[in-house]
């Protein structure tokens, strides 16, 4: 493949289709965060200028995506788009059965109602925070294996989303038969959107099959994840992105995955295995909760959309822009005093915020300060991924400032780190948190919260 001989890196599409976006008054910011309890899921998309708080259904489709939804077959029962999808499906991933889910977390909330019973152990190199709700909800234990690495944010290793091996052959031997499924998210989203390395796929694949264990890959980031192995891992940089892909799905017995993500749509996921009585176990629990195994909670026109996006996740051009841009907002992040995770992950850039409010202990939650100073400062909307939405576990106290997909424009992103720039240069005024009230599960999406001082 022909490496981008220019300084710029250009979107590798034109914008055929705009939309305005909000520019407010500060003083209209201040009020609308007090009237959200302090919770930047709790604006209204009115009122947020640069829209940060996830990749997640939030991209832009493309003309052809556009062009395959009027074509949608809309038959409740064996649908063209259906079809359509699991051609594209098993081309890319392999998987025999393929089960269409209305967004990622369907996927594992069947996963666990039919795979993990109570008692059991699930090993993930770090569950996503729906992932590990499932798991819990069904009664067992979400156990997070990842490397060393992804705890030290300034180390630069290419690979920090992979499982620690030694921590997996050690859990294997603790919980014996408790362990009933290892999982690895493609990529480490809540470890910063950091790439899982082919060797390391292969490593746990193995060892899962040694111990009888089914192996499933989150791939809500495959394409991405994909796209790391190319550029980063040796030996893959002549291996096209769509044989990478299949190489890692090749490894593993069936995978969730929120197309949301890396299918470039705004709602649909998936679900599959290779396994005939499993695949059984998932229509069952797929038609209580989801609909017909050939739409699954979607329209047939989302399936269409999906088919074409998990084809376009995989061009070349434009993973290389999207790394490289997002690399583009760390370095410049990291230019203006802010101190970011390294290497740039996939999706996102995550800004350490325990160590830009070193005065703040975990409990203040240094992760929501930052996050809402961006907010009255510019009008940026990120997330905390730290005590907030792991309380307890989590081992950094971090600020995703997740990218949408064809959305934003490097003027957008060379704006907010000028925002950024003036947070971090009142950083030691930056006061803190307190949880003022929380629901039981998922509780940053809708705590309420309120500044410790003034
Ligand atoms: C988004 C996400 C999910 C959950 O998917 P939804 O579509 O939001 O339900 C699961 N795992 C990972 C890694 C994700 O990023």
């Amino acid at each position: 493949m022909e490496p981008w001989p220019w300084k710029t890196i250009i979107e590798p599409f034109r914008i055929k289709a705009v939309e305005p976006i909000p520019l407010l008054h500060p003083a209209e910011r201040a009020a609308a965060l007090r009237r959200a309890g302090h919770n930047l899921f709790k604006l209204l998309a009115d009122e947020v200028t640069i829209d940060l708080l996830t990749d997640s259904g939030t991209g832009s489709m493309s003309a052809s995506q556009w062009g395959a939804l009027m074509e949608g077959d809309e038959s409740y029962a064996g649908s063209r788009s259906f079809l359509q999808l699991q051609a594209v499906v098993h081309d890319i991933m392999g998987f025999p059965h393929v089960l269409p889910v209305h967004q990622g977390r369907a996927a594992e909330r069947i996963l666990a109602r039919t795979l993990i019973p109570p008692g059991a152990v699930v090993l993930n190199n770090t569950h996503f925070d729906t992932t590990r709700a499932h798991v819990e909800q069904a009664g067992a234990l979400a156990l997070d294996l990842p490397v060393a690495e992804a705890l030290r944010p300034q180390d630069g290793s290419p690979f920090k989303g992979d499982m620690d091996l030694a921590a997996l052959d050690a859990a294997l031997a603790e919980h014996g038969s408790k362990v009933v499924m290892v999982m690895l998210t493609l990529t480490n989203n809540a470890a910063g959107g950091q790439p899982v390395s082919m060797a390391n796929i292969e490593a746990v694949s193995a060892r899962a099959r040694a111990a009888g264990v089914p192996f499933y890959i989150d791939a809500a980031r495959f394409a991405e994840n994909s796209w790391f192995i190319h550029s980063r891992e040796p030996g893959y940089d002549r291996w096209s992105l769509l044989d990478i892909a299949r190489r890692i799905f090749s490894l593993a017995d069936g995978c969730t995955m929120s197309a949301k993500k890396d299918g470039i749509v705004n709602i649909g996921g998936l679900l599959c295995t290779r396994d005939d009585k499993v695949a059984e176990l998932f229509r069952n629990e797929l038609i209580l909760s989801e609909g017909f195994p050939t739409y699954g909670g979607l329209a047939g026109r989302d399936l269409a959309a999906m088919a074409v996006g998990l084809g376009e996740a995989l061009d070349v051009d434009y993973l290389r822009y999207r790394a490289k841009s997002i690399a583009y907002f760390a370095e410049g992040l990291r230019q203006v005093g802010v101190p970011v995770v390294q290497p740039a992950g996939g999706h996102a850039v995550f800004i350490d915020a325990g160590a830009l409010l070193p005065h703040l202990p975990a409990e203040q939650l240094p992760g929501v300060a930052v996050a809402n100073a961006l907010y009255l400062e510019g009008g940026v909307r990120s997330v905390e991924i730290g005590e907030l939405m792991f309380p307890g576990h989590a081992p950094l106290q971090l600020v995703r400032l997740a990218v949408p997909r064809r959305v934003y424009t490097q003027s957008h992103i060379d704006y907010v780190i000028e925002v950024a720039a003036k947070v971090a240069a009142r950083s030691s005024t930056l006061g803190g948190y307190r949880i003022v009230h929380e629901p039981p599960f998922l509780r940053h999406f809708s705590a309420e919260l309120a500044p410790l001082q003034g």
